[in-house]
């Protein structure tokens, strides 16, 4: 993903690198060429209009600074409001004093939530944490059982209702501890991070449901889950193949569920990809992580200096 973005991108700056003095028409040249390759990567035209007039603004106003040339100047101002844009600073979980910290995954259908579930737990597990992993996405018959096996490859627990009692009434723990009513993804939730707290996992990762296109019902359902549990993280969940619907789908979620951070997936696609790169920018929540794959060690913590320096490298 982003090659051609990047390829464009650094076309532009070869003809830069070299030039001893820019003059306006050189910048504009520049910022021109930048904005056509950013709306030709799919980033949505508020966050292109931003970064080209942040970028042209700080060119023409640059100074020379003695190590580098007015070319590489500008690299470097792209190369930091790219950074901007991507969020800034990194950052991932943020653990509760008090265990257990409760993670929510919401998305849309697809998106990649159990996937990364699978991913995240073995993560953490691999810091010396104990996860835990929670069914609540009881809409799709086989989304527990696909739970299970993610569980199984990260070597991490799953809590989920009895098979037969999804959507119904009660279900047995998977320690078999006895019966009680959690057929609904509320109960399911609230359930599995009490099994947490008895079983002294220090991180609950709750899976919810989602459906293809965001409707009123998913984002009730994943608005109820959110308050009943308090989560202290809810990872938004995009696919980065989705195009400019990326920038629409995480704008209803924020809306409709909030979440505290962003995670990317299918960033090994060869999509264009710009549309995700702009999801930080417009909703103001940082990209936690990355998953780039279909197995369980696809995944990276998102560093957006890092993917700023690929992008134009
Ligand atoms: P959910 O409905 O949000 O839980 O999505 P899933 O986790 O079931 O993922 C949907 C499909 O996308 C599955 O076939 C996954 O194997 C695939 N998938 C998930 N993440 C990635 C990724 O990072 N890269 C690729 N290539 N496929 C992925």
């Amino acid at each position: 993903m982003f090659t051609s973005l990047s390829d464009r991108l650094t076309a532009t700056f070869k003809n830069l690198r070299g030039k001893g003095r820019l003059s306006e028409s050189d910048v504009n040249a520049t910022v021109r060429d930048i904005r056509l390759a950013l709306l030709d990567a799919d980033v949505s035209l508020p966050v292109v209009k931003a970064f080209t007039h942040a970028v042209r603004e700080r060119a023409l106003g640059a100074e020379v600074s003695g190590a580098l040339n007015p070319g590489q100047q500008v690299v470097k101002i792209v190369n930091e409001e790219l950074v901007g844009i991507l969020g800034g600073q990194t950052r991932t979980i943020e653990f509760a004093k008090n265990p257990p910290t409760v993670i929510m995954l919401a998305g849309l259908q697809g998106a990649g939530k159990t996937t990364l579930a699978g991913k995240l737990a073995r993560w953490l597990k691999e810091q010396g944490h104990t996860p835990i992993l929670v069914a609540a996405d009881l809409q799709r018959p086989n989304a527990v059982t696909q739970l299970e096996v993610v569980g199984e490859r990260a070597g991490v627990p799953v809590f989920a209702p009895e098979r037969g009692n999804i959507g119904g009434h009660d279900a047995v723990g998977p320690t078999g501890e006895g019966t009680r009513s959690f057929g609904d993804p509320v109960s399911v939730s609230r359930a599995g991070i009490e099994q947490a707290r008895r079983a002294q996992h220090d991180v609950v990762i709750v899976d919810t449901a989602g459906r293809l296109a965001v409707d009123a019902n998913l984002m009730q359902q994943a608005a109820d889950i959110r308050a009943a549990i308090e989560p202290d993280e809810v990872l938004f969940v995009i696919d980065a193949m989705i195009g400019q619907a990326a920038v629409e789908t995480a704008l209803a979620f924020q809306a409709g569920v909030d979440f505290t951070g962003v995670v990317l997936s299918k960033l090994d696609g060869d999509a264009r990809g710009g549309a995700a790169l702009s999801v930080a920018s417009v909703t103001g929540r940082p990209i936690m992580f990355a998953s780039t794959g279909e197995g369980v060690k696809d995944f990276e913590v998102f560093h957006p200096d890092r993917m700023a320096s690929r992008i134009l490298d």
